[in-house]
């Protein structure tokens, strides 16, 4: 009797592995997982959220049975059949796979909320001030607890971080999310003018220091990736920015940078760059422009360089709440969508207000509304979940609950007897009521501090 995957077409996931596990005689029923543990690392049971690996659509099973190897990958995604014996593992609740957060600084930790913007003004007050503090071991290793705990606290599994120029602080970051369990791109921020002393580094000093760190964790339990982080063209000399591209090709790295997020920033751009002729031109003409390359924001592009994003396959990391909170602007999401442009939610954080990016994803909602073209909440938990490990270039192990990808879920308390739509809803703006219930990496649950960590 196969599997009753009625409302689910083409979506019955089960690997040649355990092809036929609750179909097989004498198995019916999934005998053979009631012997299992429920909530161990091998079997979840309960009502699932699962993206398309390429439309931006979710598919909602009502009552899902996940299935495990030891190596925490889905071998199987489908219905549970009639009369499983797996007991539901989080009821009340609803399995998505695990956010992601495709723009994330980690030393802005504790000036989330600081409202000194627009842009410009905003660095120079509060942020350069508060990066500088890094240079101090035990305060970088505090706040690396506290945003590992605030990732997990909001159900995000992966996330690219900047980190402050300081090498140090960010061996120390790397340490702290191998030892919370999480993913993350991350690498030294690269700036060698354009801010206080105090956290400018020379060029060849923080792309050596960088080389380092790739040494040290790059791929380290496949969960931690080295990223090449030119801060953005105000803040870099044309032979950082270079020395950059070159450190990225030669290992295959993940370039993050910022772009056109600020009508004086470009104006200040400009000045620096007479040679180039827009924004994007800087990054393109100093060898940054390629597949690897993730842009925050993207709020004042011109037409020409949106379709050179999308000719070169670059990806955007789109961050909405940031851009309400310093008044940048609004980018034109459903623009860069059509185009087929990889686009990952970011929170942004400081300049962004929250670690959640369900709350990421209302302010994109919010801000789809302010240019005038909607993009609801169904694509928009897919840009946070499966969008974003796509824009990372991880979405061939990351952002599915299917056979084979890894089984990092972010597991959020919503009221049961919900039809998908009021779901979606539910999840995207209901934030007081549905919290985080866990967050899990390769099957495995997160601990938070408060779980003794410490
Ligand atoms: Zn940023």
């Amino acid at each position: 009797m196969p599997n009753d995957d009625a409302g689910y077409p083409g979506f019955l996931f089960r690997s040649g592995a355990v092809r036929g596990t609750c179909d097989d005689p004498g198995l019916r029923g999934c005998a053979i997982l009631g012997s299992l543990k429920p909530g161990s690392a091998t079997t979840f049971r309960g009502r699932v959220l699962a993206p398309d690996a390429t439309e931006r659509t979710l598919t909602l099973i009502d009552d899902a049975l996940l299935q495990l190897d030891d190596s925490g990958r889905f071998t199987s995604v489908g219905p549970a059949p009639p009369e499983c014996a797996v007991e539901e593992t989080w009821p009340g609740a609803v399995i998505l796979p695990g956010f992601v957060d495709a723009h994330v600084h980690y030393p802005q930790t504790r000036v989330l909320g600081s409202a000194s913007g627009p842009l410009l003004p905003w660095l120079q007050s509060t942020v350069f001030p508060e990066e500088a503090r890094f240079a101090e071991a035990d305060y970088a290793l505090a706040v690396a607890e506290e945003f590992c705990e605030a990732l997990i606290a909001q159900g995000t599994t992966l996330a690219a971080i900047y980190s402050s120029s300081h090498p140090s602080a960010t061996d120390t970051l790397l340490a702290t999310l191998d030892r919370r369990g999480l993913r993350g791109v991350t690498g030294v921020t690269l700036m060698d003018r354009g801010a206080p002393q105090n956290v400018l580094r020379e060029a060849q000093e923080a792309l050596t220091a960088n080389a380092e760190l790739h040494e040290r964790w790059h791929e380290r339990d496949g969960r931690l990736q080295l990223s090449v982080i030119p801060r953005f063209a105000i803040s870099c000399s044309a032979a950082l920015m270079r020395g950059a591209a070159e450190q990225a090709r030669e290992h295959a790295l993940l370039v993050q940078t910022h772009i056109s997020e600020n009508l004086d920033e470009i104006t200040a751009t400009a000045a620096l760059f007479p040679d180039s002729g827009d924004y994007l031109a800087v990054y393109e003409d100093h060898g940054l422009a390629s597949p690897r390359l993730v842009l925050a924001h993207c709020v004042h592009l011109t037409d020409d360089e949106w379709q050179r994003v999308a000719n070169n396959d670059i990806a955007v990391a789109h961050c909405p709440d940031s851009n309400f909170f310093l008044g940048s602007g609004s980018m034109p999401l459903r623009r860069a969508l059509d185009l087929g442009i990889r686009v990952g939610l970011g929170s942004d954080v400081g300049a962004g207000r929250t670690f959640s990016m369900r709350r990421v994803a209302a302010a994109a909602y919010d801000a789809s509304l302010v240019v005038g073209e909607i993009v609801g909440p169904e694509e928009l938990l897919w840009l946070a979940t499966r969008g974003g490990a796509q824009a990372l270039g991880q979405g061939e192990a990351l952002g599915c609950l299917a056979p084979g990808f890894d089984a990092d879920l972010s597991v959020v308390d919503v009221a049961g007897g919900l039809d998908k739509s009021a779901l979606l809803d539910a999840l995207t703006f209901r934030h007081d009521a549905g919290p985080v219930r866990a967050t899990l990496v390769r099957g495995q649950v997160l601990k938070t501090l408060a779980g003794n960590v410490r």
